[in-house]
């Protein structure tokens, strides 16, 4: 083997070393090109989404919105019904994520004094306060008393059929009571109130502007045939009582201050206050046995959050 040979095997050798080394080389770069291009479309997609999570987060912390929550019961938010159509207190960034839902109910509860949903209690009065009905008729029912008594024509048409039913199952209801106005509930708790004070009058009377009566959706019914207990638990003892508590929903009526419910309605247990909020409704609200601040998750209502009445008789607004 001369010395020439050894030199041009050497330099083939050597070239195709080189040209091996270059194939690497450019398979080298171009992986890492596809890389580079692929990290910078990763970053380019994660960041403006690592983004959103970091102001979203801190929105959260700070905006208070987490912290008070919409509990049944909270009372930091405050316990009305914000008015329909009225603007945001707060604007929320983000829509809140509602992952348990409340059960789909047949109404929502309304701050329309029209609406045969609106919610009166002591945290919720009629708005404006001295709201009258202009659909009040009389009932064509047997009334036990000398003056006639008023509802709105739903209520009364409704009230009609549940006292002829009850009438058909040889149940005798008369109605007692029905639509009082602010200027009647007026009357009614300043005479009591000139005499015992707030603490005593709240007890037994409402408040003008919260009685459910000035609804004009709201009858009290008794039982002619016990009349020993006109206006009392017994009430739901008698076979009226206990044939109203189970066919009321069917006409659209729930028994609106339930035994035991005081902490949420403010009243004791009135088997004979009835409240009109259409069938479907009623039935609902029967078939679990709620109050209308439970079945419309609203809070409780024992107190009302304005310490002494308003007897101006003229009304807040
Ligand atoms: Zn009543």
């Amino acid at each position: 083997m001369s010395r020439g040979e050894l030199t041009e095997a050497g330099r083939r050798h050597w070239q195709q070393k080189q040209e091996r080394r270059a194939k690497i080389y450019r398979r080298r770069r171009a992986l890492a090109v596809v890389v580079l291009i692929a990290v910078l479309l990763l970053i380019g997609y994660l960041f403006p989404r690592a983004w959103g999570w970091v102001s979203q987060l801190s929105s959260e912390a700070f905006s208070g919105e987490t912290l008070s929550g919409e509990g049944p019961l909270d009372e930091v938010r405050g316990n009305q019904i914000p008015e329909s159509g009225a603007p945001e207190p707060e604007t929320t960034p983000e829509p809140e994520p509602t992952p348990e839902e409340a059960p789909d109910r047949a109404s929502d509860p309304s701050r329309d004094p029209d609406s045969i949903h609106v919610l009166v209690n002591r945290q919720n009065p009629l708005q404006p306060e001295d709201y009258a009905p202009e659909d009040l008729v009389a009932p064509e029912v047997r009334m036990s008393t000398q003056s006639q008594l008023l509802l709105r024509e739903e209520a009364a048409e409704a009230l009609e059929e549940l006292i002829q039913d009850a009438g058909e199952d040889g149940q005798v209801l008369a109605m007692t009571s029905g639509y009082r106005s602010y200027a009647a509930q007026l009357e009614v708790y300043a005479n009591r109130h000139s005499a015992v004070g707030t603490e005593e009058t709240d007890e037994l009377v409402a408040r003008p502007g919260y009685s459910e009566h000035q609804t004009g959706l709201a009858a009290d019914v008794i039982s002619i045939d016990n009349p020993n207990c006109i206006q009392g638990h017994c009430f739901a003892d008698t076979p009226e009582g206990a044939w109203v508590a189970e066919h009321a929903a069917d006409h659209g009526f729930v028994i609106r201050y339930l035994d035991g419910a005081e902490e949420i309605t403010g009243y004791q247990f009135e088997p004979w206050h009835l409240r009109y909020v259409g069938e479907e409704t009623a039935q609902e609200v029967a078939a679990e046995d709620l109050t209308l601040e439970e079945y419309w998750d609203r809070p409780a209502a024992a107190e009302y959050d304005v310490e002494e009445p308003d007897l101006d008789p003229a009304g807040t607004s």
